[in-house]
């Protein structure tokens, strides 16, 4: 194929000599796609993009429709192959590294220099590429608002995400798709803690913590739905003044929600009150409680209650 096909894309001048992919010196061209065939099937224009030696070899199959399946490829060759460098970092921190007397049989042989091996694996992975242009003009088909990110780092996707927290730390991958569908991307460290607690499980373990998980993100919903019920019933109480003292309508609310009904329950559980609304400093407390034993007294009459109580509805 005549390489005239391949559009090269603009290099920033910072970033001249840096492969696209990974962020190392470049000394290679990348041409994408591989065959005129796929040509075709581009989704923006044949190009040629700096790589380095390393990037530039991974094997790459002829059906990818943009760069950025390629550069997602790129990066799952390099998780792969690194996958016991990012392991370090994963598993350990520097300053563990620091203090154990690290033996080649822990670090398989990568001794002092393994939390630099863990940096430069992991910043290659990392690396984005800057915004590809030809000619200072956006890429047919440019789209790059895809992505993850994840603990400050930004992933092509979640499963790129996923993929480098299995290969680098040995969970199981099962498990943490299956804990990611539960609790949502949003929980992905959650998710990524309990795979990290249980990473050699069998089939029947596995389904076992994810039912447990499933059963406990439905109480907590449940839970959740309650108290937003609670509240909107009780965001309508109005304060009550019986012979000119005050029962607030924080006050009430609080006797509401407690499920006091009359002056018995509210005195056995004054110091309840007292512990609650401490925050207000003793008289002011005090005063509310007062007003608050004034207005469960005067609800004592029926009459007064149906007549006179605006929150009657609420008890
Ligand atoms: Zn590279």
């Amino acid at each position: 194929m005549s390489s005239s096909s391949f559009l090269q894309v603009d290099i920033p001048f910072n970033q001249r000599h840096t492969c696209w992919f990974c962020g190392e010196p470049s000394n290679d061209y990348i041409d994408f796609p591989k065959s005129q065939k796929a040509i075709a099937r581009l989704e923006h224009q044949p190009l040629a993009l700096p790589a380095c030696s390393e990037c530039s070899k991974f094997q790459y199959k002829d059906d990818m429709l943009s760069i950025w399946s390629l550069r997602d490829h790129i990066k799952h060759a390099l998780i792969s192959k690194y996958a016991k460098h990012l392991g370090i970092g994963e598993n350990w921190t520097e300053k563990e590294l620091q203090e154990s007397e690290f033996t080649g049989s822990l670090l398989g042989g990568f001794g002092e220099s393994a939390w630099a091996m863990y940096e430069i694996a992991k910043e290659r992975v990392s690396y984005k590429g800057w915004k590809l242009t030809i000619n200072d003009l956006a890429l047919d088909g440019y789209d790059d608002t895809s992505g993850f990110e994840f603990d400050g780092v930004r992933y092509l996707s979640v499963n790129t995400c996923i993929d480098y927290f299995v290969k680098a730390t040995g969970l199981d991958r099962e498990l943490l798709i299956g804990l990611i569908d539960i609790v949502s991307t949003d929980r992905f460290a959650y998710a990524l803690r309990i795979a990290q607690l249980n990473k050699n499980v069998s089939n029947r373990e596995r389904a076992e913590i994810l039912d447990e998980i499933a059963t406990q993100e439905a109480e907590q919903e449940e839970i959740n739905s309650h108290t937003v019920q609670t509240e909107l019933e009780i965001t309508d109480v109005e304060e009550v003044v019986i012979s000119g003292t005050t029962a607030p309508a924080f006050a009430i609310q609080w006797a509401i929600t407690k499920n006091v009904k009359n002056l018995d329950d509210l005195c056995a559980i004054e110091d309840d009150y007292f512990d609650n609304f401490e925050h207000l400093g003793g008289p002011a407390a005090f005063m509310s409680y007062n007003g608050l034993q004034l207005y469960l007294e005067a609800r004592e009459d029926t009459d007064w209650a149906n007549e006179n109580d605006p929150n009657s509805e609420l008890w």
